[in-house]
Order: structure tokens, then sequence, then C-alpha cells
């Protein structure tokens, strides 16, 4: 690694500059180790401007850790719904449970503890004890890789555990001990607003003086990755079941995405399947064994729905049946109207969304 001089001038740069041009967001006017907890969690897979207004209405519904221990999962899930990435919400649901078992109710303030709660990891960590309580431990998220890798010119790639250890011991060296939680978010800020991905302004950097991919010409190759992530494609064909103005809905368990969301009663096939060659499936025959006759309409299309590792194409059938089947029993059997109250996934919302107020047309 390139030689790194802890001479502080870099921190005092960053600092003078997020001073001037920091965004005003809510949990930076607080010390509370649950507010900067649930904003952290938040925005790790959000952008801000999404991620202000779920926020704000997680905050003002489950405004400490007891108030979210003691909340229903069904009922976190519904607000963090439309945020994706559901374990964040089944997690923080948890780890408050666990403050108030461990630690009666309040936050932990040692690295340690915070780092054993569930869904925190080393980042997450970092930045709860250096933001509540200014403690001199380096965050070093994607933006911080991303301002890091381009000032030094670092080649190691940042997806290894080698670029990992050798970025956060380079975050660590540059801190000014006694200003951390600064520090750590002024880094963070030059990477979301000045140090961008694309095409940053280099000549409006406050960093630009010592920037060693600026230097070469290079910005534009860092960071570097060391692998490209494999997508999968998944085909999903949902059923919105009609039968004397009720529904079914399925709510998904095991380790599989949207875990404790709710869905219509689904059957996924390995590859794209049209309705002829669906109704000819086991699924298919089964789900709707002696339903007698199926009034069915296609109402959505092969919609693609992209997550981080895989991309959904979903279609939605409207079906109307004459009997009750043995296969709907494992199903939750409610009224129509009542598809509002529980928490679905983002592609579910958009059928609703779409189609919600005329659900019977
Ligand atoms: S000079 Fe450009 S590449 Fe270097 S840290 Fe600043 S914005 Fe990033």
């Amino acid at each position: 690694m390139r030689q790194v001089e802890n001479d502080l001038k870099v921190s005092r740069a960053l600092i003078a500059w997020y001073n001037e041009y920091k965004r005003d967001l809510p949990w930076r006017n607080t010390n509370d180790p649950y507010i900067i907890w649930i904003s952290e969690i938040i925005l790790q897979q959000t952008r801000v401007v999404q991620g202000l207004e779920y926020f704000r209405r997680f905050v003002n519904r489950f405004p400490d850790v007891e108030s979210l221990a003691v909340a229903d999962e069904d009922e976190v899930l519904k607000y963090w719904q439309g945020l994706g990435y559901y374990s964040r919400a089944r997690n923080l649901r948890m780890a408050a449970c666990d403050i108030m078992d461990r630690f009666n109710g309040i936050f932990p303030d040692k690295y340690e503890d915070v780092i054993s709660l569930k869904g925190i990891g080393e980042y997450t960590a970092a930045a709860i004890v250096s933001f509540a309580w200014n403690q001199p431990y380096p965050v070093v998220d994607g933006n911080v890789f991303r301002v890091l890798s381009r000032l030094y010119a670092l080649e190691i790639p940042i997806d290894t555990t080698k670029g990992k250890k050798t970025f956060t011991d380079l975050a660590g060296l540059l801190m000014d001990n006694s200003k951390a939680g600064l520090h750590n978010q002024a880094i963070m800020e030059l990477g979301a607003l000045q140090c961008i991905p694309q095409n940053p302004d280099c000549n409006k950097c406050p960093l630009v003086d010592k920037c060693m991919a600026f230097a070469e010409n290079k910005v534009d190759s860092y960071p570097v990755k060391q692998s490209k992530t494999k997508i999968r494609d998944r085909f999903f064909h949902y059923f919105y079941i009609i039968y004397k103005g009720k529904t079914w809905l399925h709510r998904r368990e095991g380790k599989d995405i949207w875990t404790g969301l709710y869905e219509f009663p689904l059957i996924e096939t390995a590859h794209i399947m049209d309705f002829g060659e669906l109704q000819q499936t086991d699924a298919f025959r089964y789900l709707f064994k002696d339903a007698g006759k199926l009034d069915i309409s296609v109402k959505l299309e092969n919609v693609k729905h992209v997550l981080s590792h895989q991309i959904i194409y979903a279609t939605f059938y409207k079906v109307e049946i004459e009997f009750e089947t043995e296969a709907l029993q494992r199903y939750l059997y409610i009224s129509c109207e009542d598809i509002d109250k529980y928490a679905v996934p983002r592609l579910v919302h958009i059928y609703l969304e779409k189609f919600g107020r005329n659900l019977f047309e």
C-alpha cells in the first residue's frame, strides 16, 4: 500500500468542507443511538431522498427501543413496506428485544455489545458509537471505499477480505480521534455528494490537491472490484383468487426473499411460461383441483422486478372460482377489502396500486 501520512490535513479538509456543504438531515441533529441506528439501517440499501419519509414515519410510530420491541412483527414490516430487504426490519425488532433483555432497554455504548446485536455489522456499529459517543471507530461504507480508493489510487479490490481490512486500517489512520463522529460523517458525505461514482467535479473537491487518482487522470478506474455478482432469473405466477368477496394470501417463510411478507398464492416456474403451458403443470392442477369453473384473466404480464441478485418476471392472474379447494386451505382467507392491512412486497404492491381500487373489475 502506498505510504499514508497521518498529519490530519485530510481530516481537517474533510470536516471544513462538511461544515459548509452537509445536508441537513434529521438523524444528524441527535446523539440518540436508537435514532442513529434506525437511520443507518434504513440508509443501508436506500437513497436518502426515499429513506427520509420512511425514517420519519418509523421513528414517529416506534420512537424508542421499547416501543419497537413490543410491536408486532407484521406491523413493523408494514412500516417497512416498499423499502425492500425486509430482513432489516425483522432484525431491528429482534435487536430491540435483545436490548430490552440484555441491557435493560438501554442502548449499549460498547462497540462489542453493539456489534453483537442482530443485523448490526462493523459499519453500522462504528457509525453508532462514533456518531453517538464520538468513539474512534472508522466507518467504511461504499462511499468511503470510493473516496479512499481514489484518494490513494488503491488497486486492491474492495470486495475482498484483504481489501476490506486495508481500507478499514487506512480509514482509521486518517481519522482525527478527537473528532471521530464528525470525521466519519464528513468522509461519507463527501462520497455521497462530491466524490460520486460517475463524473465527479473534482475541481470543487477539498481533497483535489491530494488526490492521486485525479493526478493520474484515472478517477474512473477506482474503486477496483474483483467479482461481478451473478444474477438469477425467476418466473413468478401470482393468483388473485376470488371467492364470495374473499381472497387468499400467503405469508412467506424460510430463507428466500421477502420473509414475513404477504403475497397472493404463487407458482414459480423454472422458465418463462404462458398460460397454456402453466395450466398443464402439477402445481396449477393441484391449486385449482375441484374449484369448478374458472374465470381467469391476465392482469399484468411479465412485470420485470429487479432485486440485487435476481430478476423476477411476474404475471398476475385474477381467478374467480366456484368452489373452495383443498389446496387453498393452507393460505390465509381474508376479505378482499382487507388486503391493504398486510405488508406486501413492492412487486405485489405494484399490482395493488394498479388494481387495488378495482379489484373486482
Ligand atoms: S478529487 Fe475527485 S476523485 Fe479525488 S477525492 Fe475528490 S472528487 Fe474524488
